[in-house]
C-alpha cells in the first residue's frame, strides 16, 4: 500500500529538480550527504536576512517553528487576528508550507512575502512561492499578491543597518501565476513518487547541477569512469551530447566530434597519458617575471549583512595576506604575512601592512588576478590616499593562472581545471589535503567565527594557525610551480 509522506516546499523544489532526489530525501535520508560549508553558509545568511526582514513589520507576530503541530495550531488561531505573521505553517492534506511573512490586506486577503539572502530573483524563488500560494489557497486563504524580498547590493552601511535600505521588495505575482500552471498535477505526481516502495530510476542529466548541485551526485555519477567526459573543460554541453550517444571516456570521442582547442588538448593528454607542455609559450610567460618576485595571496570574507561602515552586502573584505618574496634566481624566499585580529574592520591595517612589505619594483605574482585586483581597487576606493600606489601595483601583477588556463601546461590529473588546488599537486606532489583549512570558503567561514566571537579562545588559536598555514601554502606553492615551470623549460629561448 502507498505510504503517506509530507510534501513540504523544500521537498517540492527537490521534486522539481529530480524525482529520485525527492524519493531518497523522504524515504532513505541517510543516503543524502551532509551539507557542505558553502550550502550551510547560504542557509545561515538566509536566516540572518529573515530576522532583518521581520523588523519591517513591527506589529508582526513570530510563530515559533520548532514544534510542528504547535506552529500549525497557532497559525490557525492567529490568522483570525489579521496581523502580519512570521513563519505561519499551512498544511492541506499532506502538502505543507511555512510562509516567511504572511501580510493581511484589507479584511480577507493576504500577501505572501518570501525573504531570500540572494541579490537577484531566480526561477527557483518563483517556484518556491508558487507552492506556498498553492498551499494557502487550498487551505482557503485568498492571496492577493506575492513578493520577494531580496538583498540590495547597492546598499552601503552607515552606522546601524537600515533595514529598508538593505532589503528590496519586488512583486512577483505574474511569475508565480506562470509557475502555478499545472502545479496540482506536479504535486500529485510527487506524492505518487514519494509513496512508492521503489526509488525511481532517473538518468543523470543537466538537472543534477541545476538549480543547485544535487547532493546525490557522487552516488548517481559513480558509474562513470575516472576522468570521464564530464571533466571536459568549458560548458557541459558537449559532454551531455556525448553522454547521450553512450560515450563516457575521452578515448571514445569520435574524431569528427567538434571540440574546442583546449578540449582537443585534454583528449590528447587522456589518450597519450602524457602531459602537454608548450615549452615556448611557458618560457614566454616566465620571461615576463621581473625580480624581485612578490608571490601574493589574499583571503577575504563577506556576507549579506555588511559588518562595517562603508561596506555593501557581499563585498569581500580582506582579512589576511601571505607574501613570499624572492629577490633573485638563487635567493631563499622571505615570508611576510598579515592576519587581522578579528576585533574590527581590518582594511586599513591590511593596506598599511601590505604597503610596508611590498617593494616598489618587481613582479607581483598572483593566481587568478581578477580577485586580487578587485580587492585592491575596492580598498583604494575606500582609502583614496592609496589610489596611486594601488594602480602601480596592479600594473605589476602577473597572473600565474594564465599558462594553465591557456593549457600551455596540462596534465590529465587536473581533470580540466586550471585551479591551483589541481595544478600544485600535479606539478609538485604537494596537495592541500593535510590542512584543516584547505579552501577559500572554509578560510572565510573560519575567520567569521573569530570576528563574530563564536569561537572559544583555544579554538581561535587553532583557527589562526590553520589560516596562516593555508594562506602560506598558496604563496609558497606558487614559488614551487614557477620553479617547476623553469625546470621544464630549461634551455628554451624565445
Ligand atoms: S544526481 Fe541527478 S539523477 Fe541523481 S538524484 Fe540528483 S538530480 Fe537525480
Amino acid at each position: 500500500m502507498a505510504r503517506k509522506r509530507l510534501l513540504s516546499k523544500s521537498k517540492y523544489l527537490n521534486g522539481l529538480q529530480c524525482h529520485k532526489y525527492l524519493w531518497v530525501k523522504l524515504n532513505e535520508p541517510d543516503r543524502v550527504p551532509q551539507f557542505d560549508a558553502s550550502t550551510q553558509q547560504r542557509f545561515n545568511q538566509g536566516h540572518l536576512i529573515g530576522e532583518f526582514a521581520k523588523k519591517q513589520f513591527p506589529d508582526g507576530i513570530d510563530i515559533p517553528a520548532c514544534k510542528f503541530t504547535d506552529n500549525l495550531k497557532q497559525t490557525e488561531e492567529l490568522l483570525k487576528k489579521c496581523k502580519p505573521l512570521f513563519e505561519a505553517g499551512i498544511m492541506v492534506g499532506n502538502a505543507f508550507s511555512r510562509i516567511d511573512i504572511l501580510k493581511p490586506v484589507g479584511k480577507d486577503e493576504w500577501d505572501i512575502i518570501e525573504v531570500k539572502s540572494s541579490t537577484r530573483i531566480k526561477n527557483i524563488h518563483i517556484d518556491d512561492v508558487s507552492f506556498q500560494r498553492y498551499c494557502c489557497e487550498q487551505y482557503g486563504l485568498k492571496i492577493r499578491n506575492c513578493f520577494l524580498m531580496t538583498v540590495n547590493n547597492e546598499y552601503v552601511r552607515e552606522s546601524d543597518i537600515d533595514t529598508a535600505g538593505l532589503l528590496t521588495m519586488t512583486k512577483i505575482t505574474a511569475g508565480v501565476d506562470r509557475a502555478t500552471n499545472g502545479i496540482r498535477q506536479r504535486v500529485d505526481s510527487m506524492f505518487t513518487t514519494i509513496g512508492s516502495e521503489k526509488c525511481p530510476d532517473v538518468t543523470i542529466g543537466k538537472q543534477c547541477n541545476s538549480p543547485y548541485e544535487c547532493p546525490l551526485k557522487e552516488e548517481c555519477w559513480s558509474f562513470l569512469p575516472e576522468n570521464n567526459i564530464f571533466d571536459m573543460y568549458g560548458s557541459k554541453k558537449e559532454a551531455f551530447e556525448l553522454f547521450e550517444q553512450g560515450i563516457y571516456s575521452f578515448k571514445d570521442i569520435p574524431d569528427d566530434f567538434p571540440l574546442s582547442g583546449r578540449q582537443e588538448i585534454q583528449k590528447g593528454c587522456e589518450i597519450s597519458g602524457k602531459p602537454r607542455i608548450d615549452k615556448k609559450s611557458i618560457r614566454e610567460f616566465l620571461d615576463k617575471l621581473k625580480y624581485p618576485l612578490y608571490y601574493l595571496d589574499f583571503e577575504t570574507f563577506g556576507g549579506a549583512i555588511p559588518l562595517f561602515d562603508g561596506v555593501r552586502p557581499y563585498q569581500q573584505i580582506p582579512f589576511q595576506f601571505s607574501l613570499h618574496v624572492v629577490d633573485d634566481d638563487n635567493a631563499t624566499a622571505r615570508h611576510h604575512s598579515f592576519l587581522a585580529d578579528g576585533t574590527g574592520d581590518p582594511r586599513s591595517e591590511f593596506l598599511a601592512s601590505l604597503k610596508k612589505v611590498l617593494g616598489n619594483s618587481g613582479s607581483i605574482v598572483v593566481y587568478s588576478q581578477s580577485f586580487e585586483k578587485r580587492v585592491l581597487r575596492a580598498l583604494a576606493a575606500m582609502f583614496p590616499e592609496y589610489n596611486d600606489w594601488v594602480e602601480n601595483l596592479n600594473d605589476r601583477v602577473i597572473d600565474l593562472l594564465a599558462p594553465f588556463r591557456a593549457f600551455h601546461y596540462y596534465d590529465s590529473r587536473q581533470k580540466g581545471s586550471a585551479s591551483i588546488k589541481k595544478v600544485l599537486p600535479v606539478l609538485t606532489g604537494t596537495s592541500y589535503d593535510h590542512l584543516d583549512i584547505s579552501d577559500g570558503m572554509n578560510a572565510s567561514l573560519a575567520f567569521l567565527d573569530i570576528i563574530t566571537n563564536s569561537a572559544q579562545t583555544e579554538e581561535r588559536v587553532k583557527i589562526r594557525n590553520d589560516l596562516e598555514r593555508y594562506c602560506a601554502l598558496d604563496t609558497e606553492g606558487m614559488i614551487w610551480i614557477v620553479d617547476k615551470l623553469k625546470e621544464l623549460t630549461k634551455g628554451i629561448t624565445v
